[in-house]
């Protein structure tokens, strides 16, 4: 059912919905999507999570989640189950004309840091969560860190779902490697188009019994 729901996400509508204004505003640092930023931001400032390659699972068609991590890693890999999603992101790194226009959100980082994401996104694949090999190899080498930002919750039916699919994402990792996830508690759907995607529900207390079954160390 989730992935039927999947084949009618419209990345177009989906960006419209959560990355233009009145989503997308700035002028709030309490809105939603500056928060996002500060927290990224935040994080890799702290000089901490570094390396050759950075994995984001379920990229979908945006890449704001990448600004602040380009800085710290060689390489970043992109990931979708959708080929929409791909396409968006491929437009958006050749540079063409039609790409979704992320320049406020660039700004708006470049205003806490400064920085060049395109040349370091040298590969954006193809990867399903539910299975236990999720790009369908291993990656090789493994990333130094992961970072997914709504998506775990986004497509498991239900808390083992999402703790299987914590445990799946892990297996990309290097031993001792940092995960970042960002995403909603409590959420139960979101819109992207004619597709409303349903999401698995979940308080801190589930989020923390799948991070530590799943074998992570909870860090903040
Ligand atoms: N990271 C983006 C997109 C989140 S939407 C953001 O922060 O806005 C959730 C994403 O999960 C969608 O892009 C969807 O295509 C992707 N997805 C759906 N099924 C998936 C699966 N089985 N494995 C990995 N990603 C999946």
């Amino acid at each position: 059912a989730v992935r039927e729901g999947y084949e009618r996400f419209d990345p177009r509508a989906y960006l419209q919905n959560n990355y233009v204004p009145p989503r997308a505003d700035f002028s709030s640092e309490e809105c939603v999507v500056p928060w996002k930023l500060r927290c990224l931001a935040e994080t890799f400032a702290s000089g901490e999570i570094h390396g050759r390659t950075l994995i984001d699972v379920g990229s979908g068609p945006t890449i704001y989640q990448l600004l602040s991590a380009c800085d710290h890693f060689e390489e970043i890999v992109a990931t979708d189950f959708l080929a929409v999603n791909r396409e968006e992101l491929r437009r958006w790194a050749r540079g063409e004309p039609g790409a979704f226009d992320w320049s406020p959100f660039i700004q708006h980082v470049c205003k806490i840091e400064g920085r060049g994401l395109r040349g370091r996104l040298r590969r954006i694949l193809p990867i399903d969560v539910h299975r236990a090999e999720p790009l369908g190899a291993p990656l090789r080498p493994p990333a130094d860190a992961l970072l997914s930002a709504f998506c775990l919750e986004a497509v498991s039916p239900d808390l083992a779902a999402f703790g299987r699919a914590l445990a799946h994402v892990g297996s990309l990792l290097r031993p001792g490697g940092h995960a970042l996830l960002l995403g909603a508690l409590g959420e139960s759907f979101y819109l992207a188009g004619a597709a409303r995607l349903p999401v698995v529900p979940l308080s801190p207390a589930d989020v923390r019994g799948a991070l530590s079954d799943a074998g992570f160390v909870l860090r903040d």
